[in-house]
């Protein structure tokens, strides 16, 4: 019913020969994968055209950016604007991943500004949202996902719900090796499915996805993705190696 979307977030890696060798192996890779999944790949900004060109006319191979900022145009040194992502084919955006929120100090405000922005330029955001290892210690964990939820898309109006890609990502979990167990990440979906419902309505709670991120890797994504709510993956290290995120996008579904 929801179709899934397994993408690479590639951070800070990869040069465009880098992304080129990347490309060629992973194309042949994937070639048989069923085409009932999307599956996307976030280059550095310097590869985003490289991988547009080379996923040009395949349907199910999607680009995405790491970031954006909110306005079209201006004095915004260093930033880059939805309408230049689309420029370059550019469909999906990462926005208010962890690192984002923690190494550059993005609020839940400004991440706001960047979803309805991207929505508006025909953008999709996959909106980060996770909570640290001291918040689920102290049980804060739904708190923390509500309020990230609710001050993150409080511009978003209900027809443009459909648009919005959410991923959960526990900070604890990401680039750590330790992946949340599938109880813990169902619960955390199952709650975040039960807010959208309570705040948009639940036609559009059935039919958002929501993906998984946090040490996902080929040997642990079919029991990941096997979960009612995930819908899903959102994977970093992993998916720097072209064999490693072909069979993670190749997963059993
Ligand atoms: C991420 O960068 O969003 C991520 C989940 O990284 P990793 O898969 O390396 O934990």
């Amino acid at each position: 019913m929801r179709t899934p979307v397994m993408a690479a977030n590639w951070k800070m890696h990869k040069t465009i020969p880098d992304t080129i060798g990347f490309i060629d192996t992973f194309i042949t890779l994937v070639r048989d994968i069923p085409q009932d999944r999307e599956i996307v790949i976030a280059p550095p900004f310097t590869a985003l055209e490289t991988v547009c060109r080379a996923f040009l006319g395949r349907k199910n191979l999607h680009v995405a950016a790491q970031n954006m900022h909110y306005e079209e145009k201006g004095a915004f040194t260093g930033e880059i604007s939805p309408v230049m992502l689309s420029d370059l084919g550019v469909s999906m955006v990462i926005l208010g991943h962890s690192e984002r929120r923690h190494v550059f100090g993005e609020s839940n405000e400004l991440i706001s500004r960047k979803v309805v922005s991207a929505i508006s330029h025909d953008i999709k955001p996959i909106f980060c949202i996770g909570e640290t290892l001291e918040q689920r210690e102290a049980g804060d964990t739904v708190k923390v996902l509500e309020s990230q939820l609710s001050e993150g898309l409080s511009q978003v109006s209900e027809s443009d719900m459909e648009n919005v890609i959410v991923a959960y990502e526990p900070v604890w979990a990401i680039g750590t090796g330790k992946t949340a167990t599938p109880d813990q990440a169902q619960d955390a979906h199952d709650s975040v499915r039960a807010w959208i419902s309570e705040h948009f309505n639940s036609g559009i709670a059935e039919q958002i996805r929501i993906l998984y991120g946090g040490s996902v890797k080929p040997e642990n994504v079919n029991e990941l993705m096997a979960l009612p709510d995930v819908d899903g993956a959102l994977v970093g290290g992993a998916a720097l190696d072209p064999h490693s995120f072909a069979a993670i996008a190749g997963c059993e579904i």
